[in-house]
């Protein structure tokens, strides 16, 4: 790959873009890391521009691209912050300096502190410009693309802190795709053996597979042709680890017949009407599984920013598949979620989200970055760096489930979250006083474990205290300071 390569690709979908800026910090770069090489024997400019070149296919403007190319010479090309400064001006090289600093996140034992000062800094720097961490995670994807090439050692610590930490971030800001990847790549290195069986195990299964979802398919392209409703239909196989993840599951048991996203139809059509219309078109082909039910994120997204329609149903001769329906718009959301909501909200010629366009899914969720600032707001709190580092494991990259309040806001609380949690995540007060909880229309007690689309009542009483008894089973930080800080009080 060419920087002129590079330069088309952002052409196209920035016509605006400045290419002589590009081709300067290409320059600038090629320059900088004259001689050097990476671990794979070829010229270090490869990896910058691979980088950028992974940018732009998220079509991120100039400034990111720049950043991409330029994101090594801090560290390891001697280059001072103040060249950067003259020569790329503040705004660069400020992301620059973020993205060096956010760089090595040292895991294990031994360096806790310095762990947590680093990511810190980098949740600071991803609340001042979230660039910043996109192009961290461009980075990061092609060193795992290229970790071969390193020794076992780094191999494994470097898997371990994609897995750990930088998954984790791409999920929190919707970059599914990122995120899978990510997974994926980490996986051999860190459990080979269970790697190399479902590599074996899933050739098989998608062997038998393609035939009838070519059937399906077809069935499904006519239907939808007969009401008028323009799609496209792909069907791609689950990413590997987050299979993997979901044969370990207790009521799974590694028994893979139990497992019916292993492959999902995709249906994306234009318009969000088209999509109730195709779920129609869809359910009176196919009887919907009663156990599984649908999933409507398209009125009520996830925390992430996630919309589609979820249905699983029996199809051609009974067998169970999934079937994601969605806009094009937002399949390119939950494909690149943050990058392209940046990509959207950039547009610069669009001071407003027609009415059209909020037809067609277009609208970019801002609730993406509130995690980032909520993990902000605590940290400020948090003095003890240890206890921010506890809240992180605690709450930031442990399992989500996601459950519903009476009204219908969706909230995102760890695995195992009780009613209590959920009660002290709506409000502290309402946490403070409660008494009870009606889950899913039946009574249940306060250390009730919460499951995915549960929906869920709390009863209280004015004016009460929360028990002690209940931080022996609360799992959110939010709820243990809560009950903390009212007990004292
Ligand atoms: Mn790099």
């Amino acid at each position: 790959m060419e920087i002129k390569d590079i330069i088309t690709k952002v052409q196209i979908y920035s016509p605006e873009a400045d290419c002589l800026l590009i081709r300067k910090a290409f320059d600038f770069a090629d320059l900088v890391h004259q001689g050097q090489k990476r671990k794979s024997g070829e010229p270090y400019i490869v990896h910058p521009l691979t980088v950028a070149n992974i940018l732009a296919d998220y079509r991120l403007d100039t400034t990111s691209i720049v950043v991409g190319l330029l994101h090594d010479t801090l560290e390891d090309g001697n280059i001072k912050f103040t060249d950067l400064v003259k020569e790329f001006g503040t705004e660069i090289a400020d992301l620059v300096n973020g993205v060096t600093k956010v760089g090595e996140i040292p895991l294990g034992e031994a360096k806790e502190e310095e762990f947590v000062e680093n990511l810190r800094k980098m949740i600071l720097a991803m609340a001042k410009d979230i660039r910043v961490i996109i192009v961290k995670l461009a980075d990061r994807l092609h060193n795992m693309q290229t970790l071969q090439y390193l020794s076992k050692e780094r191999q494994i610590k470097n898997a371990k802190e994609t897995l750990d930490i930088y998954a984790p971030l791409a999920e929190r800001l919707g970059m599914g795709e990122m995120k899978g990847s990510l997974e994926d790549l980490a996986f051999p290195y860190l459990f080979s053996k269970e790697y190399c069986w479902l590599v074996n195990y899933t050739k098989e299964y998608y062997k038998k597979t393609e035939e009838f979802l070519k059937d399906a398919t077809r069935e499904i392209y006519k239907e939808l042709a007969e009401e008028g409703i323009r799609a496209k239909i792909s069907s791609r196989p689950k990413h590997l680890y987050s299979l993997w993840c979901k044969l370990l599951r207790p009521e799974i048991n590694k028994d893979i017949n139990k497992i019916y996203d292993l492959v999902a139809m995709r249906i994306l059509v234009d318009s969000v009407k088209d999509c109730y219309g195709a779920l129609g078109v869809v359910h009176s082909k196919w009887k919907p599984v009663p156990a599984k039910g649908v999933s409507d994120f398209i009125a009520q997204p996830k925390p992430n920013g996630y919309r589609s329609l979820h249905t699983t149903v029996f199809s051609l001769k009974g067998r169970i598949l999934e079937v994601q329906i969605r806009t094009f718009e937002m399949h390119e959301q939950a494909e690149n979620g943050i990058a392209a909501h940046w990509y959207y909200s950039s547009q610069k010629s669009k001071p407003r989200v027609s009415d059209e366009k909020t037809e067609k899914g277009f609208f970019a969720p801002d609730e993406k970055l509130s995690w980032v600032k909520r993990l902000v707001a605590w940290q400020k709190e948090m003095v003890d760096s240890k206890e921010f580092l506890e809240t992180l494991k605690f709450d930031g990259f442990a399992h989500r489930i996601f459950v519903f309040s009476p009204n219908g806001d969706v909230y995102d609380l760890p695995q195992g979250a009780t009613p209590v949690d959920f009660a002290y995540s709506v409000h502290s007060k309402l946490g403070d006083e409660a008494r009870g909880a009606i889950v899913n229309n039946k009574m249940v007690s306060l250390d009730f474990k919460l499951k995915s689309g549960d929906l869920v009542n709390i009863i209280k009483k004015d004016g009460s205290k929360p028990s002690e008894k209940w931080l022996r089973f609360v799992v959110t930080q939010t709820a243990r300071r809560g009950i903390q800080k009212r007990i004292k009080s």
